[in-house]
């Protein structure tokens, strides 16, 4: 039996799995002298490279760096390592989403969220939804997400809670509040953007951020070319990158020409893709990432005709608690009719080639799925991104490439996150079902590892020796 050491702590995750708590047992365990050696034994590895899986393979880690990965025939595993069993299961990295929102959790409309939010409980229910974000992207085996655009405040104080081991979630890199001209609505008012007017007053904003700790910029819309310029200058100066929300042709390419780092959305949401070929070229060219958040209207609307159980997914309600599974479910009563929805005929049309003009062109491609948009839950939001990806001609091994070490070099890193080998940070899920057979594999994650802690599954598997009796 394992030993719990942390009763009262424990009590407050409230009704979690068995498995999960012994791994939270073990994490908040006292201190050892030596770096805590894991041991994933048995299943099969993908690296997070474009190459040949490793069968019955084994990865070592020693504190929260990975020490050793390779056939479990070549790799020595610690006498004194706590072994968990992947055999007959897949290990690959920790999956990174490259656009997701912590502040909504799938609910319908941004006008009834945001004001639903401030009459219970304001800032305490906003904290709240951003730690269930978070769990749920973490037991998703999403172990790093970007959060791209939220109220400065919050965003840094669950990014620095998550780091000190304060919340269970996945690691997160923040933007904080976007930049944007002329926007307004419920949506520039719930999510904190800031508009400008002028493009020093862009640059003046990129320091403030900087200055404040943000992990990176999301240049929202409206801007120009002049605006981009600013930023991606001001930017740059603080070793930051900037991730643009563009649609509009002349947006992408102001945004490419102009330095932006990483060109999100580009050809989903019913702009009428596709680019010209000319546009699609120079981003080959300069080998700049882009991110199609592809599934997430057009894809998911079509999931939830399909099937509309979707929407009661037990795991949802265990994740929300009550109060919060009503209201979401109250928004999604006429999911049809929301206004979130309304160009989903034109996105119907545009979407296939939306996609497909990247993956023909041999873009670089990460992956971002703008989770916790309507109807888009974190706790599959990625799993489906990929799905699409995949269905629409990427082949299942580049699409995990893009999701892990495609995606952890765009966002700046590339040198400790994405891929399986010595030296990077442990960051690895482990999922039944071969996902190179069938990419829906990545929708059953057994085994979650954040920075060399089990947070999901495993160690209840094989219990340490020192705590077994
Ligand atoms: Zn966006
Ligand atoms: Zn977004």
């Amino acid at each position: 039996m394992i030993v719990i050491r942390n009763r009262r702590s424990l009590a407050s995750f409230g009704t979690i799995a068995i498995g999960c708590v012994i791994a939270l047992a073990l994490a908040a365990s006292p201190h050892a002298q030596a770096p805590k050696k894991l041991a994933l034994v048995g299943g099969m590895l993908l690296t997070g490279y474009e190459v040949p899986p490793i069968h019955h393979a084994a990865v070592v880690i020693e504190g929260n760096k990975i020490v050793a990965a390779g056939p479990s025939s070549e790799v020595k595993v610690p006498a004194d390592a706590t072994v968990v069993d992947t055999s007959g299961r897949v290990m690959l990295p920790g999956l990174i989403e490259t656009h997701g929102h912590l502040i909504v959790l799938g609910q319908g409309a941004y006008d009834t969220w945001f004001p639903w939010i401030k009459s219970h409980g304001g800032d305490a229910m906003l904290t709240k939804v951003m730690e269930i974000s978070a769990r749920q992207l973490l037991m998703a085996g999403v172990t790093t997400t970007v959060d791209l655009g939220a109220p400065l405040a919050p965003s840094l104080s669950i990014r620095n809670r998550i780091n000190k081991g304060e919340v269970v979630g996945s690691r997160m890199l923040v933007s904080g509040p976007w930049i944007s001209r002329g926007s307004g609505g419920a949506m520039q008012e719930g999510f904190g953007g800031v508009n400008v007017t002028s493009s020093a007053e862009a640059g003046q904003q990129v320091e403030k951020l900087a200055a404040a700790g943000v992990d990176l910029i999301k240049a929202h819309s409206g801007l120009t070319r002049d605006d981009y310029k600013a930023i991606v200058d001001a930017a740059h100066k603080n070793r930051i990158r900037v991730h643009a929300h563009v649609y509009a042709e002349t947006d992408v390419r102001n945004a490419l020409e102009m330095g932006v780092d990483v060109l999100q959305h580009v050809g989903s949401a019913g702009t009428a893709p596709p680019y010209s070929k000319e546009l699609v070229t120079d981003i080959v060219n300069a080998g700049r990432p882009v991110v199609v958040t592809a599934a997430h209207r057009a894809w998911v609307y079509e999931a939830t005709a399909d099937f509309p159980e979707r929407l009661q997914d037990p795991e949802l309600k265990k994740a929300f608690g009550p109060e919060i599974y009503a209201e979401v479910q109250n928004s999604l009563k006429n999911w049809w009719s929301l206004g979130y929805f309304q160009r989903t005929d034109r996105e119907m049309l545009f979407r296939e080639r939306g996609v497909k003009q990247f993956i023909e062109s041999g873009a670089v491609m990460g992956m971002g799925t703008d989770s916790g948009t309507p109807m888009n839950f974190h706790s599959e939001a990625l799993w489906r991104e990929i799905k699409v990806h995949v269905d629409m001609g990427m082949s299942p091994m580049r699409a995990i490439a893009a999701a892990t070490r495609v995606n952890a070099n765009a966002i700046g890193k590339g040198r400790e996150l994405g891929s399986i080998e010595p030296g990077k940070t442990a960051d690895i899920i482990v999922v039944n079902g071969n996902p190179l057979f069938d990419i829906t594999a990545l929708s059953h994650v057994e085994i979650v590892v954040k920075d060399g802690t089990v947070f999901k599954g495993g160690a209840a598997a094989a219990p340490p020796r020192s705590s077994a009796r």
